[in-house]
């Protein structure tokens, strides 16, 4: 089987096609280096969708990887395992949170969190007080509970009745939010800087105003760092640069640094609402995965590593600045951190797509946001001379596009 030849068009005969994956087939990284089948090479600006944090192939993920692969794959949660309780511990010692959730997705961890905001509320105030307010163009990943609380309804649409007392308001909109909270809301869940959404920050005050709208009618704050966790803004997390704490927190995509994991983390008093028997996954803390996720852990949350996260932002806003002086396509560079995005100017709209495939001919993975953010989301680690030949790449991609 292992030498059976699979190419793009074997997708479109096995795969269900929810995805349209690109044409070439990448079957090797290294850094933020990856080629495909035919050896051609790109430069990753994509990083997996924010997911590799260390790039591909670090030694200290595959080393711990390996190692852990020769003593213990999986157990189930009828036993704990040490890779489970030494990543917990650093993540209870490195955030606010002294209770850890273990799950395999970010999704995942956002049911959970959802799940769990529900029993704490009804528990704590009665069954009145379920209702979950959530942002416009938020999004929380693919279940029918997250993705009908992410914002964009067409996601949620199509699959029968939503799971119910779910209201969402424009982001950054605080007299929405305020009209439309009470004593019954059980949570308010945000990104501290959308991602899929756009690359939106949130303005100074907003954050603040949410915790304490929170506070004041008792409902709890979850941030979905899913996107931002894991030094991914050059904080560890990103509630961290906010001046507000949340009561529940998600993370995935780079707390696995390429592996899958995702976690809950939340105070001891909201987390007692999981009761044994409440909530669960087959997976969830796999050895395997926690010691990857350790690893990477370990090498992010180091000053060094989330210093570097700042310098590298400033290598890519100072050249991407100067591919716009040159081609006048970007309205706006935001972001925060390596999660960066360019906004397309009005000659360019809906167009993202089109950049993204002329840096694919060029050899570099870019991602988008929506139809007119174009997304870095690359290593945390890239190096600069990587940075410096992609950012090359890009200007090339963005000539193409905008000479036609
Ligand atoms: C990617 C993402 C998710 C979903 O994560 P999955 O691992 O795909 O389930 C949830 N929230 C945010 C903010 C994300 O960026």
């Amino acid at each position: 089987m292992s030498d059976m030849a699979v190419t793009r068009e074997t997708f479109d005969q096995v795969m269900v096609p929810n995805y349209a994956p690109a044409q070439s087939i990448p079957v090797r990284g290294l850094g933020a280096r990856v080629w495909d089948q035919q050896g051609k090479e790109f430069i990753d600006f994509a990083g997996g969708i924010a997911v590799n944090c260390l790039g591909h192939c670090h030694p200290a993920l595959v080393s711990a990887l390996k190692e852990q692969g020769e003593k213990l794959w999986h157990l189930s949660n009828v036993w704990t395992n040490e890779p489970a309780l030494r990543l917990a511990s650093k993540l209870v010692d490195a955030t606010f949170a002294e209770r850890v959730y273990f799950c395999n997705s970010g999704a995942e961890a956002n049911e959970a969190a959802l799940k769990l905001a529900r029993r704490y509320a009804i528990e704590h105030f009665g069954p009145e007080k379920t209702q979950i307010i959530a942002f416009q163009q938020g999004f929380h990943g693919r279940t029918f509970f997250t993705v009908t609380v992410g914002g964009q309804a067409a996601y949620s649409e199509g699959f029968g009745p939503k799971p119910a007392d779910i209201d969402h308001v424009p982001y950054n909109d605080l007299e929405a939010l305020k009209a439309i909270m009470s004593s019954r809301t059980c949570a308010v869940v945000m990104e501290p800087l959308q991602g899929e959404g756009g690359i939106i920050s949130p303005d100074a005050d907003f954050v603040k105003a949410v915790r304490a709208l929170c506070d004041q009618h008792q409902a709890l704050l979850v941030f979905d760092e899913v996107q931002t966790g894991v030094g991914r803004t050059g904080a560890l997390y990103a509630y961290m640069e906010t001046g507000v704490t949340p009561d529940i927190l998600t993370s995935a995509k780079a707390l696995g640094g390429g592996f899958p994991i995702g976690a809950m983390l939340t105070r001891a008093d909201i987390a007692a609402s999981l009761k044994p028997g409440t909530h669960g996954s087959t997976y969830g803390g796999n050895p395997l995965a926690c010691a990857v996720a350790e690893a990477a852990f370990d090498t992010v949350n180091t000053p060094e590593v989330l210093t570097g996260v700042k310098e590298r932002e400033g290598w890519f806003c100072e050249a991407l600045a100067k591919i716009n002086e040159q081609h006048h396509c970007f309205q706006e560079i935001r972001g925060k951190g390596l999660l960066l995005g360019c906004v397309l100017n009005e000659q360019f709209q809906g167009r993202a797509k089109d950049f993204l495939a002329a840096a694919s001919e060029e050899g570099l993975m870019v991602l988008i946001a929506g139809a007119n953010v174009v997304r870095f989301a690359p290593s945390l680690v890239i190096s600069e001379e990587e940075v410096r030949q992609g950012l090359a790449r890009f200007e090339r991609a963005v000539a193409r596009v905008v000479n036609g």
